[in-house]
């Protein structure tokens, strides 16, 4: 490819997470023209959530695609529970919600981008771009006409009436916007990690926590994927301390991993990985929309961050795909519908988030003796029908989306798609 290659398409979209795959399906499928960048060369990357929720299930089953995802392997969760201090407490119930799926499906992210990304290609107007890397817009009389992107070959220009950033929460895309955003703050990171796992092993309880740490273990057959939650900023006070102390961290939490975190003996073996709450005050201007974490960073707490994410790029495609296919560029008014739609979720999702961040998360990583589980968490526990408020919120969410979009192709050779 020589540099400054242009192409021209109706959407582009930056960021090849869930976001704006989804959406690139979405609009594909409805027989948008959409270029979709991912920045790297493959989605198999260890630092993306593994949850699928009820309602993106709900999703898939109102496309058809149901069946096909299940049979990919996956683990089901249909109750959440947590340790703490020792004392084991369930606090989510799913099995009452009203999907088709009454479970947390557990798949490895990257599986799942690649379903969406092969059920995506089955459209002729889908184009996804891995290793290509969104760095710039181009501008006209103050509208953003499209974006420039870097690949491996050089620089290429990508022409579209719309520009939507699904980039995620260090988007570059609102950032090149001037797009302001207003923090409200974590009071944590994350340490990823890989450590072995026994043949047989089974960990219900998603959590540990314990005065000063938590983890959270997530099964990936032959390994845990682990998520170890530290203070913010203070990964270089712990490697000070050497690599032996996170050693004795994970077992202090989890006291059957002690004959196998030897084998963590190099800190190349442990991302640090920013959490992030924060959310722009406007989410588009004309020609360009922020969706998904790029226009709301959402931390961890409850793994609801993928499903807020994918209903954002549903709304987006229903509000927008009709003006689209008939070739206009989406007016502000319409870009204007789709953040008004989604603000509310997402400030409701947040400020859940931030609630369990200061008043749990916060007080236990400044070293706030625990010695059993809170009140509330022990009536969840106490009386199970109260655990099917937590299982709604995060099997669902607050606002969720359904399939409104057409299927283009619906009257051609159905079985082929
Ligand atoms: C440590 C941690 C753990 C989490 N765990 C969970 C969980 O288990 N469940 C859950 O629901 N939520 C979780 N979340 C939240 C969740 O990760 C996000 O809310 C969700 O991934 C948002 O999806 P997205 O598609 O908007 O962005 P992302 O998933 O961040 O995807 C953005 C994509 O854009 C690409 N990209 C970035 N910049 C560019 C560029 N300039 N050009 C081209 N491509 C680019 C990236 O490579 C990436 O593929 C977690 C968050 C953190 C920080």
């Amino acid at each position: 490819m020589s540099e400054r290659q242009k192409i021209s398409t109706q959407v582009c979209i930056v960021g090849g997470g869930p976001c704006g795959v989804m959406l690139g399906v979405l609009l594909a499928r409805a027989g948008v023209d959409v270029v979709v960048l991912e920045k790297y060369k493959d989605f198999y990357r260890d630092f993306r959530g593994d949850t699928i929720h009820p309602s993106t299930l709900d999703l898939l089953f109102e496309l058809g695609w149901l069946d096909a995802f299940l049979a990919l392997p996956h683990d089901e969760i249909r109750s959440i529970g947590v340790t703490i201090g020792g004392e084991a407490v369930e606090i989510a119930d799913l099995t009452h919600l009203r999907t088709h799926c009454k479970f947390v499906a557990l798949m490895p992210q990257w599986n799942f981008l690649n379903f969406l990304a092969e059920r995506g290609r089955r459209y002729p107007t889908f184009h996804l771009m891995m290793q290509t890397e969104g760095i710039g817009l181009l501008e006209s009389g103050g509208e953003t006409v499209g974006a420039r992107a870097k690949t491996s070959d050089g620089e290429i220009e990508i022409e579209a009436k719309l520009v939507v950033g699904a980039d995620g929460r260090h988007s570059t895309i609102r950032a090149l916007a001037g797009l302001t955003v207003e923090n409200l703050g974590a009071p944590m990171d994350v340490l990823w990690m890989r450590i072995s796992k026994h043949p047989g092993e089974a960990e219900q309880r998603l959590g540990t926590i314990a005065t000063g740490h938590m983890l959270v273990m997530i099964d990936r057959g032959d390994y845990w994927q682990c998520a170890y939650i530290i203070r913010k900023g203070s990964f270089d006070e712990l490697k000070a301390q050497g690599i032996e102390a996170l050693q004795r961290g994970l077992v202090e939490l989890v006291p059957a991993l002690h004959d196998r975190v030897a084998a963590l003996d190099d800190w190349s073996k442990v991302s640090m990985l920013e959490v992030r709450v924060d959310r722009l005050e406007r989410w588009y201007r004309s020609g360009l929309l922020c969706i998904g974490d790029a226009a709301h960073a959402m931390s961890p707490i409850g793994g609801i961050g993928i499903n807020l994410a994918i209903q954002d790029a549903v709304a987006a495609a229903n509000t927008l795909a009709d003006s689209l296919a008939s070739g206009k560029t989406p007016s502000d008014a319409e870009l204007h519908r789709v953040a008004e739609r989604r603000a509310f979720p997402t400030k409701v999702t947040q400020a859940f988030q931030v609630f369990v961040q200061d008043r749990a998360i916060d007080p236990i990583l400044r070293g706030k003796e625990i010695d059993r589980a809170p009140l509330v968490m022990r009536l969840f526990d106490e009386f199970p029908p109260l655990r099917r408020l937590p299982a709604r919120l995060i099997g669902v969410g607050v606002r969720p989306e359904h399939v409104r979009t057409r299927d283009a192709y619906a009257s051609k050779a159905k079985s082929a798609l």
